[in-house]
């Protein structure tokens, strides 16, 4: 990347607390960027959600897609309302379609504690905590290619795995392994032991995996990694696993760090991303000033080091990192307890002590 060249950043607010979370985040990521020097963010802030269909009959305009498509990042909110559905009564999720539209296979959940966050387990070695839950985000249970049925009395759903997308994936997964460099191990979360495509999903990881000697490749069945979730998480490295139990299992990793409003992601495919807290819209606490932005700067950070990455700029990883560091920090005293966790803190709180922190920060 040239010296202060742009980076473009489609921006969808979505729903509920995103509206909120959003513009003070975007100024954080700003912030950031201009402690670094050598390059600047430009926002492309974008209409779409479940508010948007209500309005419009559709969940963005067709300009939002092409403008996403065409930037060097997505960073969304959250999208959804309890309310508004498609007449079949499937929720409004196009976050969802984000996914599939720019094949974003990889679902990238990081699960580290921010240190001064109240500890949700009680054993001193959870502080060390430290691995990466990638999902598969584009087939599995989730497959709209195989939708399910339905009759009067019975309904059926199908799981796909196909071979191509366990390929990328399981490298994708030892990419990130290598990178991290904090054992070079990936566990395959499945149920081999009951489900056929399971038993293939395993076959072809083993495969690939193989082309990735300095990695070491393990598998554990779902229910058994969910007693290691609870137990003794700090021993995972990076785990993945198919769509539905990377569903389910993300939500376990947010708790492991607090709640919903720490846990940060990425949607990751061929050269294109979007990045996303892991919580929702929270209708329940939306408008009220409570909600914990935290996961949506980490994303916002997540974000900037892939930059770094995929379009070469050390600046943009920098930033990230300051702003990581920043959260880090507002965090270490102890004093900044959010509500999900029984304190005061709502969005203005945390982002004033991380604005604060970033100020301090040696770029
Ligand atoms: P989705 O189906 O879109 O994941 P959901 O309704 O299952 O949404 P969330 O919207 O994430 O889940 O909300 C789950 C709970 O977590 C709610 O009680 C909500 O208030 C709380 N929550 C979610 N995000 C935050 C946040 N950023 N700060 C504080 N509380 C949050």
């Amino acid at each position: 990347m040239r010296p202060n060249s742009e980076l473009h950043i489609a921006v969808f607010p979505g729903d509920g607390i995103g509206v909120e979370i959003t513009p003070p985040v975007l100024r954080l990521a700003e912030a950031a960027a201009a402690r670094t020097g050598g390059f600047s963010l430009r926002f492309d802030v974008l209409e779409g959600g479940a508010g948007y269909y209500r309005d419009h009959g559709r969940t963005m305009p067709a300009s939002a897609l092409d403008t996403a498509g065409g930037a060097d990042a997505i960073l969304l909110a959250a999208m959804g309302l309890p309310d508004v559905r498609y007449p079949d009564g499937r929720e409004i999720t196009p976050q969802v379609d984000l996914r599939m539209e720019f094949g974003l296979f990889a679902g990238v959940r990081p699960v580290r504690p921010v240190p001064g966050v109240r500890p949700v387990l009680v054993d001193p070695r959870a502080a060390e905590m430290d691995f990466v839950l990638v999902r598969e985000s584009t087939e599995g249970l989730f497959a709209p290619q195989a939708p399910g049925t339905r009759t009067a009395d019975e309904a059926r759903e199908t799981m796909v795995i196909t071979r191509a997308t366990t390929e990328k994936l399981t490298d994708f997964a030892c990419d990130l392994a290598r990178r991290r460099d904090r054992g070079r191990r990936v566990t395959l979360v499945d149920k081999a032991n009951v489900f056929q495509a399971f038993a293939f999903m395993r076959e072809v990881f083993d495969e690939r995996a193989a082309r990735h000697p300095d990695v070491t490749a393990e598998h554990t069945y779902v229910d058994a990694f969910a007693m290691i979730l609870a137990q003794r998480p700090w021993e995972i490295d990076v785990a993945v696993t198919e769509n539905m139990f990377g569903d389910i299992l993300s939500d376990l990793g947010a708790a492991l760090m607090g709640g919903m409003g720490y846990a940060p992601s990425a949607d990751i495919g061929e050269g294109r991303a979007v990045f996303q807290p892991c919580h929702g819209t929270a209708p329940d606490i939306a408008g009220k000033g409570l909600a914990n932005p935290t996961a949506m700067i980490l994303s916002a950070a997540m974000m900037l080091e892939w930059l770094e990455a995929e379009k070469g700029a050390p600046e943009a990883g920098r930033a990230g990192a300051l702003l990581r560091e920043a959260v880090d920090r507002a965090f270490a005293p102890g004093s900044l307890v959010t509500r999900e966790l029984g304190g005061e803190a709502g969005t203005a709180a945390v982002i004033a002590a991380v604005e604060a922190e970033l100020g301090r920060l040696d770029p």
